[in-house]
């Protein structure tokens, strides 16, 4: 039988590649194993019409130091989100449009949302990045929904709802899904509210020409990938690990799992890992998101002085922006159904439909005749099963989340959903892959 490998990665995305690199460059023999026939996870980037688009993970923010440095290292150029020109807000069948960072929803609701956003803030700062579940009256906000904590303290209904579809943007899920504390640790982790809202310096503010899924690719070229190899096992013995995929069995002295906990559920691990563990893949669902580009022969909506920013409480679309291309070769707009609008519209025609009616009501008519038109559905991926990231709901974080990244044997645990810093973002990711090949390294 061969020789043992040093580690086994299981997951070409972002993280499990970051970390075969960094194994690869400290001298180890490292193979990937990657469900999907192609590698990137949650970014995917595809030719549309005469640009490349990200169909997946799209953004980078000021802060987020690890994938500008990645990209500057692999060679890819970065470019400003566009965003000159008034947004749109629909909320309650009202159109409205507005400069600067805060909607105009009257003073009474503009003074609630600004003081509950200072307030989130605050609540954020309290909040351990490293071990969110030690943060003190962990339980009591771990017991409570955002939505519940949304109803309760938020009087003004516009407010309300300002805040609702920040939250719906930034999770991908509804309010009443996900755990208070999760939320705050979210915003902790990526720096504030405002921060992960917005785009000039925030977590929208620049894109990657050529897409993010190059990141991957241009990874995946230093190191061993093996594409359709779904995991099925990974069976521990005190001096070895075998992992079991679609390709068969390949034997390591270490192995770092790169894939949300959700889809930990799909392998079968031997011996059985610690009852906490189990459970915090049994309760980590997915968010919900449904990301949709449409192509136009003229930027119309620039024309009416908009920036392509919109967000919603009506119709499918909640989210929008300006998604041109970087050398003015392309005009396009990109749509996000999140939560709810995204598993109501399930049938691909009747959601291209759905989509530029929508856009039409932010826009204008020009909106419902595109040139070209993709979605991309991940609450239908298999191997993603729902995006963006990882929710816990209540009572999760302060009973499970303490194993996220406790290496269990010689499996170690990455993926973004275990970072501490840009927890769910493309950053997060190269953090996680990172510090797991660390662990590995140290464990020799
Ligand atoms: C629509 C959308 C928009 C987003 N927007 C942004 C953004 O603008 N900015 C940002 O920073 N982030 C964004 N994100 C999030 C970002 O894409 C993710 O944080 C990041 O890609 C996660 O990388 P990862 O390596 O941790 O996980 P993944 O990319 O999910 O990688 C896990 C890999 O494991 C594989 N896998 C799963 N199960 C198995 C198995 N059993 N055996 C073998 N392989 C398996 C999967 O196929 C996948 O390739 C967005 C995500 C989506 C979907």
């Amino acid at each position: 039988m061969a020789e043992p490998f040093d580690a086994v990665v299981v997951g070409a995305g972002l993280s499990g590649l970051c970390a075969a690199r960094r194994l690869r460059e400290a001298g180890q023999r490292v193979a990937v194993v990657e469900a999907r026939d192609r590698v990137g996870g949650r970014t995917l980037s595809r030719r549309l019409g005469e640009d490349v688009i990200d169909l997946g993970g799209q953004w980078i923010g000021p802060t987020q130091r690890r994938v500008a440095k990645l990209a500057h290292e692999l060679g890819v150029k970065t470019f400003p989100q566009h965003h000159a020109g008034e947004k749109v807000l629909m909320i309650g069948g009202r159109r409205s449009t507005y400069s600067g960072e805060i909607p105009g929803i009257g003073v009474l609701a503009l003074v609630e949302l600004q003081a509950t956003i200072w307030r989130l803030d605050r609540l954020a700062k309290r909040v351990s990045m490293a071990t969110p579940w030690d943060t003190p009256d962990a339980e009591a906000l771990d017991a409570q929904s955002l939505g519940s904590w949304l109803a309760r303290h938020v009087r003004q209904d516009k407010a309300r709802a300002v805040l609702e579809i920040a939250a719906r943007a930034i999770m991908a899920c509804e309010p009443s899904e996900l755990s208070f504390l999760h939320f705050l640790f979210y915003l902790r982790s990526g720096g504030g509210l405002m921060r992960l809202a917005r785009i000039a310096d925030g977590a929208q503010e620049r894109r990657l020409i050529g897409g993010a899924q190059q990141l991957s690719e241009k990874l995946a070229a230093r190191v061993d990938v093996t594409l359709d190899a779904p995991v099925r096992a990974i069976e521990q013995s005190d001096d070895e690990v075998r992992v079991v995929s679609g390709r068969g069995t390949l034997r390591a002295r270490r192995v770092i799992v790169a894939v949300p906990p959700a889809l930990v559920d799909g392998m079968e691990l031997t011996p059985h890992p610690p009852v906490l563990r189990d459970q915090l893949v049994a309760r980590m669902p997915m968010g919900s998101v449904i990301k949709c580009i449409a192509t136009y022969p003229r930027a119309f909506w620039r024309e009416r002085g908009l920036s392509g920013e919109a967000v919603s409480t009506d119709g499918p679309v909640r989210l929008a922006f300006d998604d041109s291309a970087h050398d003015g070769s392309q005009h396009a707009l990109v749509a996000f159904l999140l939560g709810a609008t995204a598993t109501a519209l399930d049938e691909p025609k009747a959601r291209r439909e759905a989509v530029l009616g929508s856009l039409a009501d932010l826009f204008g008519h020009e909106a419902r005749e595109p040139t070209l038109y993709v979605d991309q559905d991940w609450t239908r991926e298999r191997w993603s099963k729902g995006c963006y990231v990882g929710l816990m709901p209540p009572g999760v974080m302060t009973t499970c989340a303490s194993t996220l990244r406790e290496p269990w044997g010689r499996v170690h645990w990455a993926g973004t959903e275990t970072a501490v810093e840009h927890n769910g973002y493309l950053d997060g990711a190269i953090e996680a892959g990172e510090r797991a090949a660390t662990e590995v390294l140290a464990a020799r």
